[in-house]
């Protein structure tokens, strides 16, 4: 049995009776020939372009419903915005239109949507085409579970760290080669959220990935997304120093990242901690140490004063 549960469908339609209507429909719990069940939906509504705009900047949906003809920015407009901005582009947004059309419908597919409805709305059919495109979202869902790709930065995770670090691990045990471990935490950065907001948190995150990436150049180094504001960094037949040099190099970086508040002009103060530690693993030494000694040497930075790389 498939089930589809804990979606948030928002609908944007400038007719409260439709909006009603769709809004029951889609609630309810409904189950198809083929076992599927849809469990009762959250659903968010919009009565027009404007709100829906604003209702998607406090929560992502995962499924639009969207009217065309509304008063000011109609349909079109709103799916643009949506396909323009990165935090909205990838949710799919179904047209359900009295414009009966060829043209208006070849244009909704041409800006994006997935699919298109025409009113008066046939219940069932509504359904089934909500339906098909839960089982995609769903199927998405599943392979990023099973992916190993930060969807946020484009680095690696944590489970793609943790098989590659073991395989790291090993190789430097047979050629008994020197590894070292970098750490990186960025300081205050549940202040950053706090002070300019969740979303200018994640460009920041991904401004870092970057600034990481970039001070990282050998193929065989690995960096990943470690978790929410940590980034960690493999670095083989490196030795402590030059680890340190790295680490130093990706500090200095951020600390001199031009960024102003847009309100003020002042310069915005970012900058991260990092611990680094080495080993020459035998088969009797613990990875699991290693990547430990990293961390405590992460806490010293960030005890003695934080924007500090310590060994
Ligand atoms: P410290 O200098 O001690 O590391 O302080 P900190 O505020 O950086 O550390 P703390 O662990 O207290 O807070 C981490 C913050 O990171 C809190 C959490 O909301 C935020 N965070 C984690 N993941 C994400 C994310 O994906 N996006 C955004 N915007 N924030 C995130
Ligand atoms: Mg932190
Ligand atoms: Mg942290």
């Amino acid at each position: 049995m498939l089930l589809y549960d804990n979606f948030t469908i928002l609908i944007v339609d400038d007719d409260k009776v439709n909006l009603n209507v769709l809004s029951r429909m889609l609630e309810s719990e409904y189950v198809n020939f083929d076992g599927a069940v849809h469990l009762h939906s959250k659903i968010l509504t919009a009565r027009s372009g404007m709100e829906a705009l604003q209702t998607v900047e406090k929560e992502i949906p995962d499924l639009i419903l969207l009217d065309i003809v509304m008063p000011g920015a109609d349909g079109f407009e709103v799916l643009l915005k949506l396909k323009k901005s990165e935090s909205t582009r990838m949710i799919p947004v179904i047209v359900i239109t009295g414009m009966d059309n060829v043209k208006y419908e070849e244009k909704a597919f041409y800006l994006g949507a997935v699919d298109y409805i025409t009113k008066p709305f046939h219940e069932p059919l509504v359904k089934a085409r909500v339906m098909t495109h839960m089982k995609i979202i769903q199927q998405m869902r599943m392979i990023e579970q099973l992916g190993l790709i930060d969807k946020l930065t484009g680095l690696p995770n944590r489970r793609y760290f943790d098989s590659r670090m073991t395989a790291q691990w090993h190789q430097a045990i047979r050629n008994n080669e020197t590894v070292s471990f970098c750490m990186l935490d960025l300081d205050h950065f549940k202040n950053f959220n706090d002070t300019y907001g969740h979303q200018h948190g994640d460009v920041l995150l991904k401004i870092i990935a970057g600034v990481i990436q970039s001070s990282v150049k050998r193929p065989t180094d690995f960096i990943a997304r470690w978790g929410g504001e940590e980034f960690a960094v493999i670095l083989p037949g490196t030795d402590i120093n030059n680890a340190v040099n790295i680490a130093e190099s990706i500090r200095l970086k951020v600390e001199n990242l031009e960024m102003r508040d847009a309100g003020t002009g002042t310069k915005i103060k970012v900058t991260l901690s990092a611990g680094v530690s080495e080993a020459v693993p035998t088969a009797e030494s613990s990875m699991a140490e290693f990547i430990e000694r990293a961390d405590r040497a992460l806490y010293s930075a960030k005890n003695s004063g934080r924007n500090k790389v310590c060994s």
